[in-house]
């Protein structure tokens, strides 16, 4: 079996951890050569996506530096799933596995060995689980765990407590390349390619350096796009509401006209006013949830690239 392993980091301002992770992920790796786990080919890909900070100068350095690190450089900043894909397409032409991480070593790097192991065991796809979340603040489990729950009562299956760490071999890469959508929920689509795949669990730690570069905003608007862009559950919940309202009014109807034909015809002003607000309520609730799957309809049909590259710099020198 063929054993190329390619790392591919997102980084994005991270001037911070680079120079850490670049020697831990470089010491892992030759661990990883020496007992003959994976070829002197493998290599550690920095995606830099747009940053504005002196991190993609890092990256060109420790190119020149070692010919083990490899860096793509995105013609902008594109967010953390486009810039993971930007990787990823690249290095399936290189490599036999690859393995997506965060730059901040969150990702405990030692379950790499467990992940190429699988992989050499013959899965496909391994997912990186994390154990347990004590690191991380109280507010961002609540929510995270909370998401997880919603997206798959929403029929969006993604695997519990996995982010982007995982492996993918070569063919799962080839497949993940058939989905061609731009609306991108990578953690939502994996599982869709099939293969065999198993898990490994580690323990997420806390960032290294730096801060979050995923604030609140940014995190709603991401699972707002994972739950649109996997299911059309909320569409169907809104049939469902319409058909209930409709049923009620129904009710109201029967009401009114008793009470009408019974003599009670003063009318209640707190009812309507109730009834007003509640429909009005529901209507642009439903042309909200309607307007983003417009959106999303718009946005595919232009088809538009998912990042552009501008260099890869790259030693995938075969006589090595
Ligand atoms: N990232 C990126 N582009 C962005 C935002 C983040 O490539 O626009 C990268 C970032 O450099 C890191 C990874 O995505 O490697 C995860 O980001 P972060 O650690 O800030 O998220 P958190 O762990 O707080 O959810
Ligand atoms: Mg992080």
């Amino acid at each position: 079996m063929d054993q190329i392993l390619y790392v591919v980091i997102p980084c994005y301002n991270e001037e911070e951890v680079l120079p850490e992770t670049a020697k831990r992920m470089k010491e892992k790796m030759n661990a990883l050569i020496e007992c003959k786990k994976i070829l002197p080919q493998s290599r550690i890909v920095f995606v830099n996506d747009g940053s504005k900070d002196k991190t993609w100068e890092m990256i060109s350095a420790l190119h020149q530096e070692d010919k083990l690190y490899s860096g793509i450089n995105l013609s902008r900043n594109r967010g953390h799933q486009n810039a993971l894909l930007s990787g990823l397409m690249t290095a399936k032409d290189y490599a036999d596995m690859v393995i997506s991480m965060d730059a901040d070593l969150q990702d405990d790097i030692n379950a790499i060995d467990a992940m190429v192991d699988k992989y050499l065991a013959g899965c496909d796809i391994v997912y990186g689980v994390r154990s347990k979340r004590t690191t991380d603040t109280f507010f961002k489990r609540f929510t995270a765990e909370a998401f997880y729950r919603l997206m798959n009562s929403l029929g969006a299956n993604t695997v519990f407590n996995h982010a982007d760490y995982r492996l993918m071999s070569k063919r799962a890469l080839e497949g993940l390349a058939e989905f061609k959508e731009v609306n991108l929920f990578l953690r939502g689509i994996v599982p869709m390619i099939g293969y065999p795949s198993d898990i490994v669990t580690y323990e997420r730690s806390e960032r290294f350096a730096g801060e979050s570069k995923y604030p609140l905003k940014k995190m709603l608007a991401f699972a707002m796009e994972g739950i649109t862009s996997l299911s059309t559950k909320p569409i169907r919940l809104i049939t469902g509401l319409g058909f209930t309202v409709f049923m009620v009014s129904i009710i109201m109807l029967i009401y009114a006209l008793v009470s009408f034909f019974s003599g009670h015809t003063v009318a209640g002003w707190s009812s309507v006013m109730i009834s007003i607000w509640a429909i009005g309520g529901l209507l642009l609730l439903s042309i909200g949830v309607i307007g983003e799957y417009i959106g999303k309809i718009y946005l595919e049909s232009k088809a538009r690239p998912r990042f552009i590259i501008k260099e890869f710099l790259n030693n995938d020198d075969k006589e090595q």
